[in-house]
């Protein structure tokens, strides 16, 4: 093992910058590079992309990152590229020509990380290029994406499998993600086929992290946003709605007030979409107003709010859009603005909710899910104890004493005087 001189750490260290491991990398490392596979649940902003990019330059062959969406692979690339390590992505954002450019670059060993789409896997030259090159690792991001019981469920994300099946070479199957749900963790090892996969979960305390429930009508939210944007002013944060009505609306009241604010979601345009989204990564606007178009793969440490102007579908949105909150490490609040409206919200959205591909037990069964899903969500708004343990229990996890760093923790509830009621009974 000749590369065996050069550690983890160093790789982490020359090229990276950092001086060490967060909870959950070294081991998910160690298990990639002693050839186990591995699956890794770690909450959103952990560092998951470490996990195979440290081991993807110490294996000998390539390792193919399979990810679900263009920009993400786009700012891996980017900032793979700028500390030095050779990697590039092929998917539809290139031409036919850049793509055989690419492929025949690939096959001559010129990219140690190659990003894709899993639609790019059922291509011929794709799998004529597999072939023929050494792939030592096979990595898939977002992993959820393969489970009907996950958000954002892909249907190409099935297909991976019979991908990697034809491959000569066995190479290690890793697979990330942030959902930490039992169902869709078994869906994931069973659907790769992953063997004897080491499965590394971290803890989901965002300790940072401070989560507020406000109970108001739609009047009374657009004024509490108000307030809260006017004394949290040269504070970075997103403003997430349901629908791009919403979006468009208090868009348009924020820009009126005068707030530093811009705006996204899937309606608008790519163009001015990726303005938008620069505008609020490069600080300057101040506030982004959102869909949950917006966010994936978003990399921002300095977010210090996350407020929900609806409640979502999900505690697994909630917690994966609230978690984009202070990934610095820094104190950041994560406030939803909950009004009885919202489920009817989220009810006719679910039920506008496409189910292609699946037949009528599988739909009546994500039906039933979804429906679960959203009753859990309002349990969150709805209760009274804290609200840190609520998500962590949510995801599997024990809690102990209140975390003393909630809305509910610190809710000072109304003096109500007892004895003078009680006078009447
Ligand atoms: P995830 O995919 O788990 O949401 P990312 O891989 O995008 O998270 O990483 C989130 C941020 O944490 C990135 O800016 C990354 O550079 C940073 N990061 C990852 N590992 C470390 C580390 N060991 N030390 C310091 N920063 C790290
Ligand atoms: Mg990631």
């Amino acid at each position: 093992m000749g590369s065996s001189t050069i550690t983890p750490l160093q790789i982490l260290k020359t090229y990276f910058g950092y001086d060490s491991f967060r909870e959950g990398q070294e081991e998910i490392i160690d298990t990639i590079l002693d050839g186990r596979d591995a699956l890794a649940i770690m909450p959103t902003g952990a560092g998951k992309s470490l996990c195979y990019q440290v081991p993807a330059l110490l294996l000998p062959g390539i390792t193919l990152v399979v990810s679900p969406l263009i920009s993400l692979m786009q700012d891996q690339v980017k900032s793979l590229n700028e500390a030095g390590i050779h990697a590039a992505y092929i998917n539809s954002s290139l031409t036919e020509g850049q793509i055989s450019k690419a492929l025949s670059f690939a096959a001559r060993g010129v990219y140690k990380i190659i990003y894709v789409a899993p639609e790019r896997l059922e291509t011929a030259s794709f799998l004529a290029f597999a072939l023929h090159t050494p792939i030592s690792m096979v990595t898939v991001d977002e992993a959820h994406c393969i489970s009907q019981w996950g958000q954002d469920f892909r249907p190409s994300y099935l297909k991976i499998v019979d991908f990697v099946r034809q491959l000569p070479g066995h190479p290690i199957l890793s697979a990330f993600t942030a959902t930490a749900t039992e169902v869709v963790k078994n869906d994931i090892a069973r659907i790769l086929e992953l063997k004897n996969p080491n499965i590394v979960i971290t803890g989901f305390d965002r300790k940072n992290l401070y989560y507020r429930v406000e109970h108001l009508t739609g009047k009374q939210k657009d004024t509490f946003i108000a307030n809260y944007i006017a004394s949290h002013a040269n504070e970075s944060g997103i403003i997430y709605c349901a629908t791009r009505k919403n979006v468009d609306t208090l868009y348009e009241q924020l820009l009126k007030q005068g707030v530093s604010v811009t705006r996204y979601h899937a309606g608008m345009n790519t163009e001015i979409r990726k303005e938008s989204q620069d505008d609020f990564i490069y600080d300057r606007a101040q506030v982004v107003i959102a869909t949950n178009a917006f966010g994936m793969g978003i990399d921002k440490s300095n977010v210090r709010f996350v407020i929900h102007y609806n409640m979502p579908q999900s505690m697994e949105n909630y917690y994966q859009e609230a978690g984009r909150a202070g990934r610095d490490g820094e104190p950041a609040e994560c406030i939803l603005l909950f009004s009885p409206q919202d489920v009817m919200i989220s009810k006719m959205l679910l039920g506008s909710k496409d189910f292609e591909g699946m037949d009528f037990t599988e739909t009546e069964q994500v039906r039933h899910q979804d429906a679960r899903r959203l009753q859990l969500m309002e349990g969150y708004c709805m209760t009274t104890s804290c609200l840190r343990n609520y998500i962590l229990e949510y995801f599997g996890e024990t809690t102990d004493q209140p975390c003393d760093n909630c809305g509910n923790c610190h809710q000072e509830f109304d003096e109500i005087d007892m004895t003078q009621d009680a006078k009447w009974v």
